[in-house]
């Protein structure tokens, strides 16, 4: 069972496992990502029991550095249901936002967060992002914005792909 403080009290039993259920495709999203030759990173972003959109990283196969998944589920959601769908919506990511991803959100309406691995987990296996925990952005900026990290085996998933992409690649 998915363990996330963010949700508890504040979600019935059929949300939890709706997210539970949404986290298992990030994870498989992340895997088939990484099959394709792209970092094992994944977005879904969900409103209303309904799934906005799915994201995966592309910035090998666009050749753009931006291109993170939270940025291309972000494009997604928009362009399937206009920008105001993403008021008050969840984002279901695979890792801890970057700060960029973060602020995308925020610029979004997003309203909540969960993760798998966090910033750390990718920083410590190769990631080039900046370690600056979303946690600190968001009291720095004091944004409406609520975040959580999945239990240890949510994290766990995601990590082993960290090191299977490292072992096949060299890099993440
Ligand atoms: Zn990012």
């Amino acid at each position: 069972m998915l363990q996330c403080g963010l949700f508890e009290g504040s979600m019935t039993e059929n949300e939890r496992d709706q997210i539970a259920h949404v986290f298992r495709e990030v994870v498989a999203l992340a895997s088939t990502a990484m099959q394709a030759g792209q970092s094992p990173f994944s977005a879904i972003i969900v409103a209303n029991g309904q799934v906005l959109a799915r994201g995966v990283n592309q910035t090998r196969s666009g050749k753009n550095p931006t291109l993170h998944a939270e940025m291309v589920a972000i494009a997604e959601a928009c362009k399937a249901h206009g920008m105001e769908a993403l008021a008050g919506s969840t984002a279901i990511c695979s890792c801890e936002p970057c700060p960029m991803c973060l602020m995308a959100l925020y610029y979004s309406g997003v309203a909540s967060v969960l993760f798998g691995a966090s910033l750390q987990d990718a920083i410590a296996n190769g990631s080039g992002d900046p370690p600056i925990p979303s946690k600190t952005l968001i009291e720095l900026g004091d944004l409406p914005i609520e975040i959580d990290q999945v239990g240890d085996e949510g994290a766990e998933a995601i990590i082993r792909l960290f090191r299977q992409k490292i072992e096949r690649d060299g890099e993440l």
